[in-house]
C-alpha cells in the first residue's frame, strides 16, 4: 500500500522556523542530533519494524519484543553507542520490554546507591546484560507512600545476613515488571528493622531466579 503523509501539508504551513523549534523541543542541538540519528537507525532496521505490531498475537508480540530488545543490545555494542545514544535508541523502539526496568531503574539504583566495590562488581555484569534486573518498590498496599512500606530487612548477626520479609498481604511486592519471568536479580526496597541507625529505607539487591 502506498504511504500517504497526511501531515506534510499542515507542516508546510507552519509560521515559525521548524528547525529552530526542533532544537528548542529537543533541549539542545546535540540532543536533536542524537535523537535524529537514533530515530533513523531504528526506522531503517527491519528487525525494529512496528507496522505489524497490532496484528501479532500475545505470544508472538512477547517474543518479538524480546527479539527487538536483544537486537538493540547487539546494535548498541556493534556501533559502540554512548549511554545517551543507547537510551534514545531504546526510546524509539517504543515497545516496553524487560530491559526497560533493567536500564531505567536497576542500573541507576546500582549507580546511585551502590558502594564503589558493589558498582565495580555489578555494573559490568549489568551493562553486558549478564545479569538482568528489575526493582520491587511498590507493595499491594503502598504505592506513592514509600514511607509506609512494610517489607522489612532484619540483620541476623548469627548468619551475617539480612532477612527480607513481607509479613502481611498488603506488604506483598506488587507491579514489579516482568519479575521472575526474565530477571535474574531484583533491587528490593525495604525498611530496616531493629536498631539500624542509618537511612530508614534501603535497596537490597537479591537474586530471584537461578543465575547462569
Ligand atoms: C506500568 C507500570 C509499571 C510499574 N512497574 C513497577 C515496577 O517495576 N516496580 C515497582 O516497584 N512498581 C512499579 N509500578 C508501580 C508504581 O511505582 C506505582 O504505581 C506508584 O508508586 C504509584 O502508586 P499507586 O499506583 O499505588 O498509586 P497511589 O499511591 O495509590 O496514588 C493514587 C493517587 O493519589 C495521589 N497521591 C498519593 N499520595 C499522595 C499524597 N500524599 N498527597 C497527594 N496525592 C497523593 C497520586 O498522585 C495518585 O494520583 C508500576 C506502575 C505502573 C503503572
Amino acid at each position: 500500500m502506498e504511504e500517504v503523509d497526511h501531515l506534510a501539508h499542515e507542516r508546510s504551513k507552519a509560521q515559525f522556523d521548524v528547525d529552530a523549534m526542533k532544537v528548542v523541543w529537543a533541549g539542545s542541538k546535540h540532543a536533536l542530533d542524537v535523537s535524529d540519528r537514533m530515530a533513523r537507525l531504528v526506522a531503517s532496521d527491519p528487525v525494529f519494524r512496528k507496522d505489524d505490531r497490532t496484528m501479532l498475537g500475545r505470544k508472538e508480540l512477547f517474543k518479538n519484543t524480546l527479539r527487538k530488545a536483544a537486537h538493540a543490545w547487539k546494535r548498541v555494542h556493534e556501533l559502540r553507542l554512548t549511554e545517551e545514544e543507547a537510551s534514545m535508541l531504546r526510546l524509539f523502539l517504543d515497545e516496553p520490554s524487560y530491559v526497560d526496568l533493567h536500564w531505567g531503574m536497576f542500573v541507576p539504583a546500582i549507580k546511585g546507591q551502590g558502594t564503589d566495590e558493589q558498582q565495580k562488581k555489578w555494573l559490568p555484569l549489568a551493562y553486558k546484560m549478564q545479569i538482568i534486573g528489575c526493582y520491587a518498590q511498590t507493595e499491594l498496599g503502598h504505592g506513592s507512600n514509600v514511607q509506609g512500606l512494610e517489607t522489612t530487612a532484619t540483620f541476623d548477626p548469627k548468619t551475617d545476613e539480612f532477612i527480607i520479609h513481607s509479613p502481611t498481604l498488603t506488604s506483598s511486592k506488587w507491579v514489579a515488571w516482568w519479575f521472575g519471568k526474565n530477571f535474574y536479580t531484583c533491587s528490593c526496597l525495604c525498611s530496616f528493622d531493629h536498631g539500624w541507625k542509618g537511612p530508614w529505607h534501603k535497596w537490597f539487591h537479591s537474586p530471584v531466579t537461578k543465575f547462569g
